[in-house]
């Protein structure tokens, strides 16, 4: 198995982000991103993308109510 060749693909950076991925598979991502700079740069946009989405739901109320991917605080 080679790690560092097996980059987790965005969606699952984001589960692993929202802490939506069992335990073995966040730890494989974990390890992951030790050694992939490539990956903790998407990992830290798809971050900043989920706290700008998470602010923009905080001003409009209506929306998150409505949201159908809920994220987990
Ligand atoms: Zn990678």
């Amino acid at each position: 198995m080679k790690l560092s060749e097996d980059h987790p693909t965005e969606e699952v950076l984001e589960r692993y982000l929202t802490e939506a991925l069992p335990e073995g598979d966040a730890e494989r991502v974990e390890e992951h991103l030790l050694v992939c700079h490539s990956c903790i740069d998407s990992a830290e946009q798809a971050l900043a993308f989920m706290e700008s989405l998470r602010s923009a739901f905080e001003y409009l109320p209506k929306a998150r109510a409505a949201g159908s991917q809920a994220l987990n605080e």
